[in-house]
């Protein structure tokens, strides 16, 4: 058992693996950003297993951080034995919580798509699978990427023992408190209205559309959304697409469009 001291406060280090499936590994590099607070957060972790920060190669951990979503049936075997020796696994990123946007391949015929972009090659997939379909999970963070303030605020809280939470509001709360011009007024459907805020609206702020990356809100209103798109005479089809972008809104997407 390692100690350390963090503002001020004495915890246990948290043994912590990281490992990447199906993804870019944009979220795992993001808790190499910020370097205003990289120390201090490095110093909650005791480094199993995570090669963006570190070539410690040990399988002796207590958290595992999963990132990315699953494609291949090896991949199964490995997310299974990690789920096996973990204590807490957490599903870090959108492609790990809701499949994120691998899971667009599911809307194509596998081998056909497979034979068009590798002509001539077998190459070993399956269809798009969030870590919850194969394997229990503890915790699971969303954003693509990840919010790094966020994840080190839960780290925290891990070491502590204290409550973990996401924020319960939808982007429109964070998007308002900046003071931006909606996208729904420049005649663009954006998802902010339905989905959990904690990105600090970043891309609304950056003039582009909400797709969703943090999955739904709490006790969202969707029929009331889709009236929202109605009454502007937005395409119904569009909302659709963006709702199918990083797959956080299966259960309210029309299979049929
Ligand atoms: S959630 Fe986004 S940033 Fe993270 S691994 Fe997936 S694609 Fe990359
Ligand atoms: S731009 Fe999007 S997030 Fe911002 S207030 Fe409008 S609907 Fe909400
Ligand atoms: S604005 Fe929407 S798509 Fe962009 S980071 Fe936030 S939740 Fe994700």
């Amino acid at each position: 058992m390692i100690s350390m001291k963090y503002q001020g406060f004495t915890f246990e280090k948290l043994k912590i693996a990281s490992f990447d499936f199906t993804c870019c590994e944009g979220c795992q590099l993001q808790l190499a950003n910020r370097e205003s607070s990289l120390l201090d957060f490095l110093e909650l972790l005791d480094i199993r297993n995570f090669r963006e920060l570190s070539t410690e190669k040990n399988n002796d951990y207590d958290i595992a951080l999963i990132e990315g979503s699953l494609s291949r049936e090896d991949e199964v075997e490995r997310l299974q034995a990690i789920r096996r020796q973990a204590k807490t696994l957490i599903a870090f990123g959108t492609c790990a919580c809701f499949g994120g946007v691998n899971s667009l391949k599911n809307k194509f015929p596998l081998q056909e798509s497979v034979a068009e972009v590798y002509p001539g090659m077998q190459i070993d997939t399956m269809p798009v699978r969030k870590i919850s379909d194969v394997v229990k999970v503890d915790l699971s963070i969303p954003g693509c990427p990840v919010n790094k303030e966020e994840v080190e605020r839960i780290m925290v809280h891990l070491a502590t023992g204290s409550l973990i939470t996401l924020p319960n509001y939808p982007v429109c709360f964070e998007c308002k408190a900046q003071l931006n011009t909606c996208m729904f007024e420049l005649g663009e459907i954006c998802l902010g209205p339905i989905t959990r805020g904690g990105c600090n609206a970043v891309c609304t702020s950056g003039k582009t559309p909400c797709l969703g990356c943090r999955g739904p809100s709490e006790e969202i209103n969707m029929p009331a959304f889709i009236e929202l798109v109605t009454e502007r005479k937005l395409s119904p089809d569009d909302l659709q697409e963006k709702m199918a972008f990083y797959n956080a809104f299966e259960e309210f997407c029309d299979h049929e469009a």
